[in-house]
């Protein structure tokens, strides 16, 4: 737009000269006096004339005073004749100086065809004026179909990234490294009659790694990487997705060896014709395309589609058949090892503190992806720098962990003594409980600093990631939950509705142990209600009751006994140790936040 209007100033600049230009040469050209031939005639016969030009039909004529004057004569009769015609004696026409110019003279000719030729100038300058805008806007036409893809030079001088930023994956970069050794040595596979895969599709939640593995493939490979999100193939415009598709391909294949990645593939990806979502034909048109150049690829192409996705579930078969996307990694938020190794990939090149244990904040980030521990190391330094601290702290980086999950403290949040109170014995009863009971999480933390809606928190982790979970530790978590509830019963007699949320989730837990798990002896060894297929990467989305109202009411006793048992435990608990309770709440109302080492002292365990 910007363009344009800079076009326009210029072109009626050059049009206020050309006019300009144009008024001057005729102004000049009129400025001499005209003579009728009459007048001439007179002025001849009195001697006044000294010369004349001839110039076809024009006449310049010079006076004896040197004034000039120009006429007009009949183009084919000559000057003499035309005299001779007005009565002047030959006498009189040799009394001046007679001249004829060559009526072909450039000047005359410019002269004559000035107006022509500037009206002939504007018209084309108008028409290439034109032409460019509306090549211009057919530019942007055409532009639409091309890729947008971002291509990343292997020489680029931006940080290359490799394998040795991705941490804690390891199996998916034994697979990625085989993808890396075909765009490296394509020799040693052709030779043997391989057949090169086409495409890899990365498969996690989000921020698991797969766009970064995707560039370190590329980084390790030294190729040209050309990235897109799914999302940009598609526009407005009908079509536009498949010509983006055909364009990508494209250059791709012209730089091969090279790496397409196309990011969120299930945008387009999805299985064509299903009712989810409604069917969109131009996300099915973009898709088709991919489908029809991955299969059109050479075994000299050396072009490999790297794919991502958080919603495999979803993807359309064809995508998955052999030829297509036949390799596929799956990339689980990480365990503990793991999500170690990527907080140590994250913080070397910040400055840690020397007493911080990475262990002990993996510890505690069950749960976390990559990208979630990546912004915790990133909000540990924000707090240090905050504080003009030179490195960054363990307490820092834990402090972070809670802001992360919760929220941040509501420093300005006041709460009356009577609440504090209150809530600093219902965490102790949570506290208290977990560490009475043997197969409950130990606590890493209490505090009644409000975070979020919380107007405190328990903080209570397993030592180690755990994949099977048994009967006791649920029953003993269960426990756990209502520690708080059974606090505030016994030591105030009274509840509050602090004790909501842990009711809820704690019920959740019940129900799923009768329906699910088969932990109930009453109900037995089966599954209630039909959780449908979609439970992927912890999404569940339908649920279809298929029993009975009398299994119904039987599931509801057994839920309810569950939370009365677990009442139970809790209360007696709280109930033995009461002297130990007053001593951790009673902490809690001075200092706010019992850390773990300070409450295992506490509670005298180890
Ligand atoms: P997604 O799986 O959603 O594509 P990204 O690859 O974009 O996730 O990850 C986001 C960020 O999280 C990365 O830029 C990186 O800093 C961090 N991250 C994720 N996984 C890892 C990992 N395994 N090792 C190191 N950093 C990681
Ligand atoms: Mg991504
Ligand atoms: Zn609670």
């Amino acid at each position: 737009m910007k363009i344009f209007g800079k076009n326009i100033v210029y072109a009626f600049l050059i049009l206020f000269l050309l006019a300009w230009g144009f008024a001057v040469l005729v102004g000049s050209i009129q400025e001499t006096p005209e003579l009728s031939l009459t007048e001439l005639v007179d002025k001849v016969r009195a001697r006044e004339v000294k010369e004349i030009v001839v110039q076809s039909s024009n006449l310049e004529i010079t006076l004896s005073d040197d004034s000039k004057f120009i006429s007009k004569k009949e183009e084919d009769t000559s000057l003499t004749e035309t005299l001779l015609n007005f009565g002047l004696t030959s006498e009189d026409i040799a009394s001046f100086g007679h001249k004829e110019v060559n009526p072909s003279g450039f000047l005359f000719w410019f002269q004559a065809a000035l107006p022509t030729l500037i009206t002939i100038l504007f018209i084309l300058g108008f028409i290439w004026f034109m032409g460019r805008q509306v090549q211009r806007s057919n530019g942007q036409a055409m532009g639409f179909g091309q890729s947008r893809a971002r291509i990343v030079e292997p020489d680029s001088t931006r940080k290359k990234t490799t394998f040795k930023d991705v941490a804690g994956v390891d199996e998916a970069k034994e697979e990625l490294k085989e993808i890396v050794d075909f765009l490296k040595y394509p020799k040693k596979f052709l030779d043997i009659g391989a057949r090169i895969p086409r495409g890899v599709l990365l498969m996690g939640s989000p921020g698991t790694g797969k766009t970064l593995l995707a560039r370190a493939v590329a980084g390790e490979a030294g190729v040209p990487f050309f990235q897109m999100s799914a999302s940009e193939f598609v526009e407005m415009f009908v079509g536009v997705g498949a010509s983006r598709v055909r364009d990508l391909f494209k250059i791709a294949k012209k730089a091969s060896p090279s790496i397409i990645f196309i990011d969120e593939i299930d945008a387009i990806g999805r299985h064509r014709g299903a009712g989810m979502g409604g069917g969109h034909d131009e996300r099915e048109q973009t898709l088709n395309q991919i489908l029809v150049e991955m299969d059109g690829f050479e075994t000299h192409d050396q072009v490999i589609v790297i794919g991502a996705t958080n919603r495999p579930d979803i993807l359309d078969p064809a995508l998955l058949r052999p030829g297509r996307f036949d390799r596929r990694v799956v990339l689980d938020l990480p365990d503990i090892k793991q999500r170690e190794a990527i907080l140590t990939v994250h913080s070397t090149k910040k400055p840690l503190g020397k007493n911080v244990r990475l262990r002990r904040v993996a510890e505690r980030t069950p749960g976390f992806s990559g990208a979630d521990l990546e912004n915790l190391i990133n909000e540990g330094a924000i707090l240090a720098a905050r504080e003009n601290k030179k490195e960054i702290s363990e307490e820092a980086i834990l402090d972070s962990i809670d802001k992360v999950i919760l929220g941040p403290a509501r420093k300005g949040f006041v709460i009356s003594k009577n609440e504090k109170r209150i809530s600093a014995f219902h965490e102790a009863g949570h506290a208290l409980v977990a560490a009475s009971l043997p197969n409950a999480d130990p606590v890493h933390k209490v505090s009644v600093i409000s975070r979020g809606r919380a107007l405190g928190y328990t903080m209570k982790l397993p030592t180690e990631d755990r994949h099977l979970y048994t009967r006791s530790h649920f029953v003993d978590e269960l426990a756990v939950s209502l520690g708080g509830y059974a606090a505030e019963e016994v030591v105030f007699g009274e509840l509050t509705t602090g004790a909501a949320d842990d009711i809820r989730k704690a019920t959740a837990i019940a129900r799923a142990l009768v329906q699910r798990y088969g932990m109930s002896k009453k109900v037995g060894p089966v599954a209630f209600g039909d959780q449908s297929e979609h439970i992927f990467l912890g999404k569940e989305i339908g649920h279809e009751r298929n029993y009975s109202e009398e299994t119904a009411s039987m599931i509801d006793r057994e839920v309810s006994n569950f939370m009365q048992r677990a009442y139970e435990t809790a209360k007696k608990v709280i109930k033995s140790k009461r002297d130990k309770l007053e001593e951790i709440a009673e902490r809690l109302i001075e200092n706010e936040t019992i850390e773990r080492d300070e409450f295992a002292r506490m509670v005298g365990a180890a």
